[in-house]
Order: structure tokens, then sequence, then C-alpha cells
């Protein structure tokens, strides 16, 4: 077994779609970034390719590079866990901390676990999902940004006999 820790955090604009952890959010306001800022996913992608010694989501999917320009975290999560399985890991449960005086997570919360659940192939109930405000402090107070923590469990799969 091993574990792996992610952190994202992405800026709010006025009009951008607010995808978080998957799942599109009734908000006025989304995350800006060259992808489509989702930093839910980002964060468990993080995570995930901590766990299973692979590099992380700027090295794999460069900001530089046209072909993540706009695209679909949920994407670039599927492109992660098919890596992960090549070296034989299995996603065993994530955990994740939303941290954002933003778009509410509580409402979201169910559907965001059983997205980021499907898209690692695994359980629901293995998949935990956390809205935390920030008491009014620091750079993401009023809803400037989001931040956001996931710690992932892979365990490795036996190599099937050749
Ligand atoms: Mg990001």
């Amino acid at each position: 077994m091993r574990v792996g820790l992610g952190f994202d955090v992405h800026r709010l604009e006025a009009g951008r779609r607010c995808v978080l952890g998957g799942v599109e959010l009734p908000h006025p306001a989304g995350p800006v970034g060259h992808s489509d800022g989702d930093a839910v996913l980002h964060a468990v992608i993080d995570a995930l390719t901590g766990a299973a010694g692979l590099a992380d989501v700027g090295s794999l999917f460069p900001d530089d590079d046209e072909r993540w320009k706009d695209a679909d975290s949920a994407a670039l999560l599927t492109a992660v866990v098919g890596l992960a399985a090549d070296e034989g890991w299995r996603v065993g449960n994530v955990d994740v901390v939303i941290a954002t005086e933003g778009p509410r997570i509580a409402p979201a919360r169910d559907a965001m676990r059983a997205r980021i659940a499907a898209l690692l192939g695994i359980a629901a109930d293995a998949v935990n999902v956390k809205g935390k405000t920030l008491e009014g402090l620091g750079a993401l107070a009023g809803g400037t940004g989001v931040a956001a923590q996931a710690i992932c469990l892979v365990t490795r799969v036996p190599a099937e006999p050749r």
C-alpha cells in the first residue's frame, strides 16, 4: 500500500463555468485555468500520481501545451488512472477537503463523491468530500478562489502470470 497527497488552488472569475470535482455547480464565478480549472480533480490527480510514483499533473499536462487548453479534467484523471494501472496500482480510497467561500460544496457533495468514484473505478463510499469555509481569513476569503487537498491510498495488484 502507498498513500499520496495532492493540493491545488485556482482563482475564481465571474462568468466562468464552475466545475469542481467533475460536477458543474450553480455559481456565478468559476475557476480560471489552462484546463477547466477543476482544482478538486487536480488535487485528486496529484494525490494519485504521488501515491503511484508518477509525475505531477503540471508535468503530465503542461499548461503551455495547447492539447490541454480548456481540457476536461475528468479526462485527465481518467488518463492518470490508466497510467497508475499500467504500473499495477489500484485506488483504495480518496479523501478530499475543499476550502472556499465561493460555491457551496455541501449541496454537491454526494454528486462529487459519485463522479470522482466513477472516474477512479471505485465505490462511492470509498470517496469522501468535505467543504470548509475560511472564516473570512486569507487570500481565498470572500470567494476569490478555491483550494483543494486530497489524499489517496493505492494498493499494488499482483501481476497476472504470463
Ligand atoms: Mg490546477
